[in-house]
């Protein structure tokens, strides 16, 4: 049987931080699918359509990866894709918090999923789309923190 995984998140937009934790999962499972949030409640900076062209962009050599959006919980959309595992980066002791609740939550919703959560890499441990989102829209430089797509596509939002 394959061992499929889910990678949801906003990814906006994704940075070398997600790609880090994707490129690592790819050693653990035989498919990983990145999952885009779309619910409609939550305020992004790219459309949907505009996130997975970039990760699918920046990830298109990669033949054990696919790339969706999905609206809805995240454990209902991996009983969708047949996934068993749902996987989710840590960073600082920030984010602990709030994963350890999602996680906690997503296995009552449905005890089946094991939620794997891999730690971030040193060189990555800074970076998150809001504050890549800031520093373009201040005018800095992105180019080491992002892949060159994302990087034409901020300039572009913010006209720079
Ligand atoms: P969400 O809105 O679901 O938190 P994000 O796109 O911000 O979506 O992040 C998706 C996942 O990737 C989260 O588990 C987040 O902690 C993780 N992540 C984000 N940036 C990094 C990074 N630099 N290193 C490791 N994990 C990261």
């Amino acid at each position: 049987m394959s061992k499929i995984a889910i990678y949801p998140g906003s990814f906006d937009p994704i940075t070398n931080g997600h790609i880090d934790i994707i490129k690592r999962s790819l050693s653990l499972f035989d498919k990983v699918i990145i999952a885009v949030d779309d619910n409609p409640p939550r305020k992004f900076l790219f459309t949907a359509k505009e996130r997975l062209k970039m990760i699918k962009e920046a990830l298109n050599s990669y033949t054990q990866i696919e790339v969706e959006s999905f609206q809805g919980l995240v454990v209902n959309y991996a009983r969708v894709k047949e996934a068993s595992f749902i996987i989710r980066g840590l960073r600082a002791l920030s984010d602990f918090e709030y994963e350890f609740q999602m996680y906690l939550m997503n296995k009552k919703l449905n005890p089946e999923i094991e939620i794997i959560h891999l730690m971030t890499s040193q060189k990555y441990s800074y970076l998150s789309s809001s504050i890549i989102k800031e520093i373009s829209r201040l005018g800095g430089i992105i180019k080491n923190f992002v892949p060159e797509g994302v990087r034409k596509s901020l300039q572009e939002k913010f006209g720079r």
